[in-house]
């Protein structure tokens, strides 16, 4: 089923925009015409210590191995790199507190200084490359420094959003034996300090349930002094970070590594279910991450200055908060708070103070601004954004326009990505001066990757038809296998398309008539409706397009006549009119026209919040178990579990 109204509404990149622009059309050429050699040129944007033989070695399938034989340095093609070829002075982090009064400017050199320290101090632990390091930190300077300390000494990172529980750190900490956590005492939420250590206390101890005693990997946990406030400790696991690593040598010698050795584990959001720690390389990794930064997000080092949202808990945070922007010698913004801490303006405030020109964001926080009100980026100068980014989810055609006109300045390109934690880089988006965009499309396959919609039997399905994601070649920065599991690993990913080899996404999504892609949501979210498969996505995207709603979230429930029924739950704009059964029958009346009769929800719920992720994810399977008066499943990645509880009630 699809939504015409939308499909034909284009945006060809402006002629002024695609002079400038870093990508140019010949990369698709390129690409197509010898891809191994496309991604052989690609990895010569990196310093190597060793060259490779062989762009591809494929014969271990499902697992790949890229630049085979080659070595290099991950933490100093993100920095060492930059110094050497003079630009130590360019600003490569501007740190921004939540705390108003806190700020730091880091430069290449000093970025380099620190990490060179830390490395140091991590080395003198006997830590040996492969070992695991669990990295539990708030978004301060330390956490980034601790992550490439780890690449330069080949120590695989773990990084556990600071957000999680204590049974959420211990978990990742047991599944992957890391021998090192490193944390702060506390960290700043909404103005106040909250505690942080204390729950790597909890975590590596014996108190919680499903623990058998304290963690046995861990023999340190070294703590970053940010909130100043009182923590329990452990005098011989326990060491602060500013008694030990000041005071080390501000060089380091970078060691080669292989292109294939694990540089970091991450676990996925868990959206859909228990999380897997996926393993990503270095070579490959790092290539995928640098080239698609540089071309997706049109970045010039010199004078852009490029904010990621993301948390380092999430892989975004990592490939295009660390390793892309670092790699390509951005200066990238990084702030510690909330987006409305103190105020909804902070974002904004931030984005006029630092000039920012380059913005990837996800559509939770697009549609969140939307509910605040455009008055809100109006009251600030935004005129230095250049480039828009959007990942996550698939974004609304209401709040990509929304997006455009209110930060974009009404003609900034918006790059919508998709990929996953498992692809590691992005693998589907437009590039801007190049590929004209669609609302709500993320349009084809960059240059180098190969991807197709298909049936249940592998064949490409019609245009508008929908079909399964699948990745139909390997690509550089693809996942290695899942931590520990790799019976895990084919079956989730390899086992749908044994016969084809292709990699299964998990994503339902469709070619339009002008060969753009669509990504419609998930398999498993899906919905049959008298026999027509309905995606949840387009129904949010008809409810979000009604001047009163701000997010919608759609499920399927069973229903005795229609096998399933949809049920809506919607947040309402800030300043909406109407509401009540007036309200809740226009907004059936806007998706039956949208999309069509068949589409209109049963049921719609107006409510305060909805269930989501700490990446901002709506978890439609808790609402599924709602809809359909269920036990609700596993909380334990929600953000806030006391929503699912007012939920109930309502
Ligand atoms: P889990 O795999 O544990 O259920 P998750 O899939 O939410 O968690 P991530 O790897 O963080 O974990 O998210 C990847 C998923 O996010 C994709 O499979 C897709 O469903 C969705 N996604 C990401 N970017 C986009 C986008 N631009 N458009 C549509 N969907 C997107
Ligand atoms: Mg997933």
């Amino acid at each position: 089923m699809s939504d015409s109204s939308t499909t034909n509404e284009k945006y060809a990149p402006s002629a002024e925009f695609a002079a400038q622009a870093n990508a140019t059309a010949d990369l698709y050429t390129e690409a197509d015409a010898d891809r191994l050699a496309f991604w052989d040129k690609q990895a010569r944007r990196l310093t190597w210590d060793q060259e490779w033989s062989e762009v591809l070695d494929w014969s271990q399938a499902p697992v790949s191995k890229w630049f085979v034989g080659g070595k290099l340095n991950v933490a100093a093609n993100c920095l060492d790199r930059h110094v050497d070829e003079g630009n130590g002075d360019r600003v490569a982090v501007h740190w921004i507190g939540e705390p108003k009064s806190d700020a730091r400017d880091i430069t290449y050199s000093e970025l380099l200084a620190d990490v060179s320290r830390a490395a140091n101090y991590l080395s003198s632990l006997g830590l040996v490359a492969g070992d695991r390091v669990a990295i539990y930190m708030p978004m301060i300077p330390e956490a980034y420094i601790a992550m490439l300390a780890c690449a330069r000494l080949g120590l695989t990172h773990s990084v556990v959003f600071a957000g999680f529980s204590s049974a959420a750190l211990r978990s990742r900490v047991d599944d992957a034996e890391a021998k090192v956590v490193i944390t702060s005492d506390g960290q700043f939420r909404r103005g106040k300090p909250a505690p942080l250590k204390a729950a790597v206390d909890e975590a590596l101890g014996s108190d919680l349930p499903n623990v058998d005693g304290p963690a046995a990997s861990v023999h340190k946990v070294l703590v970053v002094r940010r909130t100043g406030i009182d923590v329990d400790w452990d005098a011989e696991r326990d060491v602060w970070w500013d008694e030990v690593v000041p005071e080390q040598p501000d060089t380091h010698t970078p060691e080669s590594f292989d292109a294939e050795h694990p540089l970091f584990l991450l676990y996925t959001s868990g959206t859909t279910g228990k999380p897997k720690g996926i393993v990503h390389s270095s070579g490959g990794y790092l290539v995928q991450a640098s080239y698609t930064h540089y071309n997706v997000f049109d970045l010039k080092p010199e004078s852009d200055v490029y904010w990621c949202t993301a948390d380092i808990g999430w892989v975004t945070g990592h490939t295009y908060g660390v390793y892309g922007p670092l790699s390509n010698g951005s200066t990238c913004v990084v702030y510690e708070g909330t987006p409305n801490s103190p105020d909804e303006h902070r974002h904004f405030e931030i984005i006029e103070d630092k000039k920012v020109s380059i913005y990837y964001s996800a559509p939770t926080l697009v549609r969140t601004f939307m509910k605040w009100g455009h008055e809100i980026p109006a009251a600030h100068d935004l005129s230095s954004i250049r480039v828009l980014g959007s990942v996550g989810e698939p974004i609304n055609p209401e709040a990509w326009r929304w997006y455009r006109d209110n930060i974009g300045g009404g003609k900034a390109p918006i790059v919508d990505t998709w990929w996953q934690t498992e692809t590691g880089a992005i693998m589907v988006s437009p590039l801007p001066g190049v590929t004209e965009t669609k609302p709500g499309s993320a349009m084809r396959p960059l240059p180098g990757i190969s991807m197709d919609v298909v049936d249940n039997d592998g064949e490409t399905v019609a245009s508008e038809e929908q079909g399964l994601l699948v990745g139909t070649e390997p690509w550089p920065a693809m996942l290695r296998g899942i931590w520990g599991d790799m019976d895990r690993y084919r079956d989730t990913y390899w086992s749908h398309f044994a016969e084809q080899g292709y990699y299964f996404a998990g994503d339902g999504a469709k070619w339009d008539s002008d060969g753009a892609l669509w990504v419609l949501g998930r398999v498993d979210d899906v919905m049959n409706i008298s026999g027509h498969r309905i995606s949840t996505s387009e129904v949010e995207s008809a409810l979000v397009g009604h001047e009163a709603v701000a997010e919608a979230a759609v499920v399927g429930a069973s229903d005795e006549q229609t096998g399933q029924a949809i049920v809506a739950y919607v947040i309402l704009r800030e300043h909406h009119i109407g509401s009540g059964d007036e309200l809740v029958d226009a907004l059936k009346a806007a998706v039956s026209k949208e999309i069509s009769p068949i589409a209109k929800p049963r049921d719609i719920t107006v409510v305060p919040e909805l269930p989501k992720t700490r990446s901002g994810k709506i978890m439609r399977r808790l609402l599924r178990d709602l809809a359909e008066g269920r036990e609700v499943g596993d909380t334990s990645t929600l953000s806030d579990p006391s929503i699912m509880e007012a939920l109930q009630k309502k």
